[in-house]
């Protein structure tokens, strides 16, 4: 995933910014626990889409 394209992404919930977990290919916003997918290098930034992280996952 491009990089620029993290500075100018914001999450839909808090308008926080957003983390980059490569491994799992999510954007992670730690504000809210949530972790939003990334279909075919294209970030789903949609709270319905979104996933609640687990402790595990915050702790990465
Ligand atoms: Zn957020």
């Amino acid at each position: 995933m491009d990089h620029r394209l993290l500075e100018i992404i914001a999450c839909p919930v808090c308008n926080g910014k957003l983390a980059l977990n490569k491994e799992q290919q999510q954007l992670i916003c730690k504000v809210d626990g949530l972790a939003y997918s990334i279909r075919d290098g294209i970030p789903v930034l949609l709270e319905s889409e979104a996933h609640k992280l687990t402790l595990d996952e915050e702790g990465s």
